[in-house]
């Protein structure tokens, strides 16, 4: 008998994962019990020493709420497991010790999250793990800055706030060949919009802050890839305790189930804004990957099959008439985040990168006109009259 087809990304945002239980609900219930009894102490022992799945404690995350709702999420990145955790950054953290150690080393392509960029530029230097840091232009110099210790290739792409793209089958090709795991941030593109692991990356991370969650009413993470690899990181989250609350993981389901849908709107939405945008004379730079003249948008095209809710542009003005022009607007509330159903509006010198030092910045072209959008659902003709009369 023919195996059954994949289902499509959009009933696997339904239907994947769940676990129902005898009472007839219509999908997985919360269980938010710490710890799970057992009928004996063999049967405890089984789960314990791996011969028997089961629940046990939720600290663990052997939790049927937590344990569905990672299930979902592997079957929509297209990977063997994936672990829920309290944060993206708890993701990011621990996926790094999990296969760095003293004098090891990383590559970061491109811009990343200001978190991300303290994380290995400030703090896993105190371990002895360093991060060498390219500029998302510089990828051709990958396999020059790689050493023999270098056990991480990571980038975000589109990239935090500049929206740049890396090209992550090029990315992978330098890295596998100099035997380094490839982790790459999804959560601008979203499961919807990419799939890093069918391009080859090793693991994929999500802040569920983000799109996953959809809602900005829950904070979470998730690492997704093959089981060898999750491995390492289970027992990371586990001892550092990061992990996601089953009342978290609930929610996170419940956001799941309308992913495509509310994404592939926000697709929409944002090319006709960033379209509005380009042709505004006080825009000096739109910066959306589905823009034909965007530099990075040849390899998007090819390795994204949406162009996403997030937009940046860089307003003609310094920093005072940038925040006079964001402090105009209505529909886009300021605030740092993204991937929510109302749209946000950010100057990242003031949030996402205020803990990055000028020089870098400047290094970096995140200047005091760089303003960034996430596009929510409201309807796109809103969004624009509310730029317009902003920016006017
Ligand atoms: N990765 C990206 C691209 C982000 O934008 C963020 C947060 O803004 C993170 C990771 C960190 O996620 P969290 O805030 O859930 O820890």
């Amino acid at each position: 008998m023919a195996a059954d087809p994949r289902p499509s990304l959009s009933t696997l945002c339904v239907h994947g994962g769940e676990q129902l239980d005898a009472q007839g609900g219509i999908h997985t219930p919360l269980y938010n019990h710490s710890t799970f009894g057992f009928p004996s102490t063999a049967a405890l022992l089984d789960v314990v020493e791996g011969r028997a799945e089961g629940n046990l404690y939720t600290r663990y995350g052997l939790n049927p709420t937590i344990k569905a709702t990672e299930r979902k999420l592997a079957l929509l990145e297209g990977g063997e497991g994936a672990l829920a955790f309290s944060s993206g950054m708890a993701a990011e953290a621990a996926t790094f010790l999990a296969f760095c150690k003293t004098g090891d080393n990383i590559v970061c392509i491109g811009d990343v999250y200001g978190g991300t960029f303290e994380l290995l530029g400030d703090n896993l230097p105190d371990v002895g793990i360093t991060t060498t840091f390219l500029l998302g232009s510089e990828i051709n110099r990958l396999a020059e800055v790689m050493t023999d210790r270098t056990r991480i290739v990571f980038f975000e792409t589109p990239t935090n706030p500049q929206m740049e793209i890396i090209n992550i089958a090029e990315a992978v090709q330098v890295a596998k060949a100099a035997g380094a795991l490839v982790v790459v941030d999804n959560t601008f593109a979203s499961p919807v919009n990419q799939s890093p692991l069918e391009l080859g990356a090793d693991l994929v991370i999500h802040s569920a802050t983000k799109y996953l969650g959809g809602h900005s009413d829950l904070t979470g993470g998730v690492v997704i890839g093959r089981g060898e690899l999750l491995t390492p990181i289970w027992t990371w989250r586990k001892n550092l305790g990061q992990m996601m609350a089953p009342e978290v993981a609930f929610l996170l389901a419940r956001s799941l189930r309308t992913l495509a849908v509310r994404v592939r709107h926000q697709n929409a939405t944002a090319m006709a804004v960033a379209k509005f945008l380009q042709a505004h004379p006080k825009v000096k730079r739109a910066n959306y990957p589905g823009l034909p003249d965007f530099p990075g948008h040849n390899v998007a095209a090819t390795q994204m099959s949406g162009f996403g809710g997030m937009i940046s542009f860089v307003y003609d003005g310094d920093a005072a008439a940038t925040a006079a022009a964001v402090d105009k607007l209505k529909y886009f509330t300021i605030a740092a985040s993204l991937g929510g159903v109302e749209s946000l509006v950010t100057q990242p010198i003031t949030t996402t990168h205020h803990g990055v030092t000028p020089e870098e910045r400047a290094r970096r072209g995140i200047g005091d006109g760089l303003v960034r959008l996430s596009v929510g659902l409201e309807d796109a003709e809103d969004l624009i009259a509310d730029l317009k009369q902003a920016l006017d």
